[in-house]
């Protein structure tokens, strides 16, 4: 072969390649255009749906009417689903019933916060409020759910909507996960709402996102009395007093500078005159770690700290870590090649200046006890919208919502998931 005929077959097979590509490119753009103004031709009853759930929020596990309310639409998109599901959860399920099988999760459920945004739709129910945007992502998810069944013979696998309650503190997730919500799913996507990023766009990180998070509360009990004869008392103000400063020693002299912990002591309640030392006084607060390994280590020192200090002041303490209330939440921790997945199917649906590197953030989540089981993701939904309002950030009184991030939710959990599938078909065969 002499050099000429090499440059030609190597130019026939370029062209090929790049012709290959492009109708391949274009099939994409296709898809994604398809999916969207899908989506966005649903968006008056998206929006409709997320009214009538923002008018009545509910708290966790008490999501009755929120379930109902999904469970008729469910019904009228001739969808089968589970429940009840950990009290008001529910599974739909799409597709061809065989595997591979990929999960989609929403939660349900609202914060005990009386809203102060004066709208039309506005809580009807005092002290109530979807200030977390979780009646948004229980609306997309239900869009992605008509979405997807409306694709339901070219799904080449199942995919399951999963809409729990309870993610507020009452790890809904975990009792959902109990009651088998996933199934066989092999990996899961959530969504949360973000003010900072702007409405059309998405933001996603791997490996850790959020924190590990449990609460505290500490008894310290000594031996109240006359506030001129100290000597006679076992003053729990002062043993208190030092173990909160104790406390602040875990994070600056015990945790390892480039590990991320928190430990906030939130309130303190002691005594009541100003010439009694009482018998007792309690404070209590948050620890939180980007790794759940982390969290249980400051628990542990927490304990020691809090107990050592009030035995030097001759107290005694007793510390409840809050568990029935509040179970402690295990760290976000965001799959990569499910992060890859979101910045690639991202970039298709939305446009690659639309998806952006996530940050991370001491909060908790319980989508983590999900990722204890199998792998997943939490991706950021932006909903910064200047001219609506949504500038305030998830548990203000002021929070709101660009409702813009509807049909651009359910788009992507359809695509998210549908290119799952079709991408994922070895596992189904293996
Ligand atoms: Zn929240
Ligand atoms: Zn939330």
């Amino acid at each position: 072969m002499n050099l000429c005929s090499i440059f030609n077959s190597l130019l026939v097979s370029l062209l090929w390649l790049s012709s290959f590509c492009a109708v391949h490119g274009t099939q994409d753009q296709n898809y994604a255009q398809e999916i969207l103004s899908a989506a966005q031709k649903d968006k008056n009853w998206l929006v409709s749906i997320r009214r009538q759930i923002h008018e009545n929020p509910e708290l966790g596990f008490q999501e009755h009417n929120t379930s109902a309310l999904l469970r008729r639409e469910l019904d009228q998109l001739g969808i089968s689903y589970s429940y009840p599901i950990a009290k008001t959860g529910i599974v739909a399920q799409i597709g061809s019933g065989s595997g591979p099988v990929v999960a989609l999760r929403a939660d349900m459920d609202a914060l005990p916060l009386q809203e102060l945004v004066d709208w039309e739709h506005k809580s009807k129910i005092d002290g109530k409020m979807h200030g977390c945007g979780h009646d948004a992502h229980t609306t997309m998810l239900l869009g992605a759910a008509k979405l997807l069944s409306q694709r339901k013979e070219k799904l080449q696998g199942t995919v399951r909507l999963i809409f729990q309650p309870a993610e507020e503190g009452g790890a809904g997730a975990a009792e959902m996960i109990k009651e088998g919500a996933l199934g066989e799913s092999e990996a899961i996507f959530g969504m949360h709402i973000d003010y900072v990023i702007p409405t059309g766009s998405i933001s996603s990180i791997a490996g850790p996102q959020l924190a590990a998070v449990c609460f505290f509360e500490a008894k310290i009990v000594g031996l109240g009395g006359h506030a001129a004869a100290p000597h006679i008392t076992a003053d729990p103000i002062l043993a208190a007093s030092f173990a909160i400063l104790a406390l602040q020693q875990l994070v600056s002299r015990e945790t390892d500078p480039l590990q991320s912990h928190v430990l906030s002591v939130t309130y303190v309640r002691g005594g009541s005159a100003s010439n009694v030392i009482p018998s007792y006084v309690e404070f209590g607060g948050t620890l939180r770690s980007l790794t759940t390994e982390g969290l249980y280590q400051l628990r542990r020192r927490l304990k020691e700290v809090i107990e050592g200090q009030a035995a030097v002041h001759r107290c005694i303490a007793y510390i409840d870590m809050k568990e029935e209330d509040f179970p402690p939440y295990p760290a976000v921790f965001n799959d990569e090649s499910l992060n890859t997945h979101v910045k690639r199917v991202g970039k298709l649906v939305l446009g690659p200046e639309n998806v952006k590197i996530g940050k991370k953030v001491m909060a908790g989540e319980d989508f983590a006890f999900y990722q204890e089981l199998i792998p997943g993701i939490m991706i950021s939904i932006g909903i910064r919208n200047e001219e609506v309002g949504s500038v305030h950030s998830p548990h203000s009184p002021y929070f709101f919502l660009d409702e813009d991030v509807l049909p651009v939710g359910a788009a992507l959990h359809t695509a998210l998931a549908e290119i799952y599938l079709n991408e994922h078909q070895r596992s189904a065969i293996q």
